[in-house]
């Protein structure tokens, strides 16, 4: 009987780091430009609103939904730079709670992925937090 498990052996090597850091320079600078785009019509829109429309209100309100979405977009950059400097020092592709290797079919499709897909789903189960004993001071996914 022959069984692939190719899929649940297919793990990050060093050798794959230079594939892994291009997708990560890549996304970082999709990422960058988004945030900037934002952040620009943030302020156009901040701007027009205060001439034409009274309802601050709703001014207020379109700021602070942009804001959440640079707060994101942020975030995912803060982790796209922890992933590429985990390249560099050896520890890229491994989870942050139980310390097995993450997947590559879960890197490729998310390279900055700090937690195994187990941990991924034991943390949502745990509303986002870390389990007990683990250090929960840093962002692991977006
Ligand atoms: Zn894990």
């Amino acid at each position: 009987m022959r069984k692939c498990r190719k899929e649940a052996t297919d793990t990050f090597t060093t050798e794959r780091a230079e594939e892994f850091r291009e997708m990560l320079l890549k996304e970082r600078d999709s990422l960058v430009r988004q945030i900037k785009s934002l952040s620009a019509a943030s302020l156009t829109s901040s701007r027009q609103a205060g001439e034409e429309l009274a309802d601050v209100g709703s001014d207020d309100f379109i700021r602070e939904t942009e804001l959440h979405l640079m707060t994101e977009e942020g975030r995912r950059l803060a982790l796209i730079n922890v992933a590429i400097q985990s390249l560099d020092g050896g520890n890229y592709g491994t989870c942050v709670d139980c310390a097995k290797p993450i997947s590559v079919g879960r890197l490729k499709a998310k390279p900055y992925a700090r937690l195994c897909i187990d941990c991924k789903v034991l943390r949502e189960e745990n509303d986002g937090a870390a389990p007990e004993g683990v250090d929960d001071s840093e962002p692991v996914e977006e």
